[in-house]
């Protein structure tokens, strides 16, 4: 029988996959050290989970809209002004199910057949996928070390056709970590405000944020752009709540029906329950950012330290999100047993065979030169797995 061609053409996710290769192995009484993470190692605060308790004993736990609850669109309403800089009314914000439904329920809203859509890479491993799912085209614009991992307009310019309708934004970033400044984003929004082209700008990661820089949206630069802006945030890395799967948009209101209407078919509302949590989370207090932020750097400041010090790798310090992007390209070539290391997936294997460290292949990330490591994960875990590495790289033959 012949199935979905679209369906097949999916692949998938590789940070999930190598993630559950480290848990079987753990299962199997393996000591494995992940690094393949992709969500913090802290608990869900305290007031978030007696919201949601509370929750269910009201009973508040029938639908609802389907685009979310009007007090939670609210909430997130008055966070993107008090924050952000941002007016928007309710109107213009849905509740999904996670940033990755938002995502999703974003590019089905814009795109018709052979659209293309600006992805900067290395990007996180969904963007292509989901941009094939509603029959658009991908259109990767790599970017390099050497310009911190951001890509300059001209770079954007040369990719622009009469078929690109939007361009993807990732600041901070997964998996570089980098992070547009100001000025930087207002060259990108002057430019899709003259080629009339949307931007989805991701900004799960903009509590996730180090030294000196600030997280500024993009739609914040002026009106135009903001008009022509898809927010997409949410809960899951901020507030350590990736389980509850709630994420939102905030959009033009016609842009913002048009998902709702989407959404009422496919999902309903997301989950009541996280609804009333995520609204504890925001309107709650903040201080368990601070403390999560404080423990990210520390790690940080560890993992980049120990990589640079080691030979033949070496990695750019990342000012947000929680992964380092190791650059593994002067090994190549060497071997460990007998396998030659000739690009990220045969580094991430061997090393995860015979390291018991388990990190994600750029391979995924367009970028095969480099393997992401999660630091959302403990300094004594990040200690020992870089030990292995270590000790992995000692071992190499030329
Ligand atoms: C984790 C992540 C998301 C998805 O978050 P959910 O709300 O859990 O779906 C979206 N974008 C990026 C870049 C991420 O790393």
């Amino acid at each position: 029988m012949v199935l979905s061609k679209k369906g097949l053409s999916i692949n998938p996710s590789p940070t999930l996959s190598i993630d559950a290769k480290a848990k079987k192995m753990r299962a199997d009484g393996i000591d494995v050290i992940g690094f393949g993470a992709g969500e913090p190692d802290f608990d869900t605060p305290e007031h978030v989970k007696k919201a949601a308790i509370a929750a269910i004993e009201a009973g508040f736990t029938k639908y609802t809209p389907a685009s979310g609850t009007l007090e939670l669109k609210q909430a997130i309403c008055d966070k993107l002004k008090t924050e952000n800089g941002l007016e928007y009314t309710p109107a213009n914000i849905i509740v999904s199910n996670g940033a990755k439904h938002s995502l999703v329920n974003a590019f089905q809203a814009i795109c018709n057949p052979g659209d293309e859509v600006i992805i900067p890479g290395p990007y996180w491993v969904s963007y292509p996928e989901m941009v094939k799912l509603v029959d658009a085209v991908p259109v990767i614009v790599n970017t390099t070390e050497e310009s911190g991992f951001k890509f300059t307009v001209e770079q954007l310019r040369q990719a622009l056709t009469e078929k690109t309708k939007a361009i993807v934004l990732n600041s901070p970033c997964n998996p570089t970590g980098m992070v547009y400044t100001k000025d930087e984003l207002a060259a990108i929004a002057d430019l899709a405000v003259n080629h009339g082209i949307f931007v989805i700008s991701d900004e799960i990661y903009e509590k996730l944020i180090y030294d000196n820089y600030t997280h500024v949206s993009i739609a914040s630069i002026n009106d135009k752009i903001k008009e022509q802006t898809i927010i997409v945030n949410g809960m899951s890395k901020a507030y350590a709540m990736t389980g509850w799967r709630i994420g939102y948009t905030a959009s033009n209101a016609q842009i913002a029906k048009i998902m709702a209407n989407i959404q009422s078919h496919a999902t309903s509302n997301p989950n009541s329950i996280a609804q009333k949590a995520a609204l504890a989370a925001i309107r709650g207090p903040q201080d368990v950012i601070g403390t999560m932020v404080g423990e990210f750097v520390r790690r940080r400041d560890y993992m980049v330290e120990r990589i640079n010090a080691m030979p033949g790798l070496s990695c750019v310090k990342p000012n947000g999100a929680f992964y380092v992007l190791m650059n593994i390209s002067k090994i190549f070539g060497k071997s460990f047993k007998g396998t030659t290391i000739t690009n990220s997936d045969v580094f991430a294997e061997l090393l995860l065979e015979h390291a018991k460290v388990a990190l994600v292949p750029g391979s995924g990330f367009s970028i095969d030169t480099h393997v992401r490591l999660s630091y959302a994960t403990s300094l004594n875990n990040i200690t020992e797995g870089l030990n292995r590495i270590e000790a992995f790289l000692h071992d190499m033959h030329e």
